[in-house]
């Protein structure tokens, strides 16, 4: 039970995180929890309804998200940040608002999928990749971004070291 979210109905979306109290920009909203790491060549063993809930580790293996982090939905223009487990406040929540992230800061593989987050930047889909989004958001998510990704980053622009 983690006191200062809730997890409810979301519309369409099924079930996503709600803050319960406000947070201020920056502020620590919860911790969320992984099980252990699964290659993905053996994600096919993983029941369907787990394969649901996923997060990308590295290029080699991913984790089932257990709840309530599992229920966190993504948004093109979220209102919560993960730093490796840790979920906080990207920008000013309110009580009562759903707790969104962005689920590109640990994507890579490019696959597309249909987006209800009716942000205004959102296109209705999503290409799940890190590096599908724009430069001032790679820029921006860079520091949270894990390790693969960050490495990544910086072998596809040299000139990143200037930054
Ligand atoms: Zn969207």
């Amino acid at each position: 039970m983690i006191a200062d979210i809730e997890v409810r109905e979301a519309g369409k979306k099924g079930l996503g995180v709600f803050a319960l109290r406000g947070f201020a920009r920056g502020e620590f909203i919860f911790r969320r929890r992984n099980g252990p790491a699964i290659r993905y060549e053996d994600l096919e063993r993983v029941p369907a309804e787990q394969r649901e809930h996923l997060t990308e580790l590295d290029r080699e293996h991913c984790a089932i998200v257990e709840p309530p982090g599992a229920y966190l939905n993504h948004s093109c223009e979220p209102n919560a940040m993960r730093s490796g487990v840790k979920v906080f406040a990207w920008r000013p929540i309110a009580a009562g608002d759903e707790v969104t992230i962005d689920y590109r800061l640990n994507a890579f593989g490019g696959d597309s999928w249909p987006c209800l987050c009716g942000a205004p930047s959102c296109t209705g889909t999503v290409v799940g990749s890190f590096f599908a989004l724009d430069m001032a958001k790679q820029q921006a998510y860079l520091p949270y971004a894990p390790a693969f990704i960050r490495k990544e980053w910086r072998a596809r622009l040299p000139h990143a070291t200037l930054l």
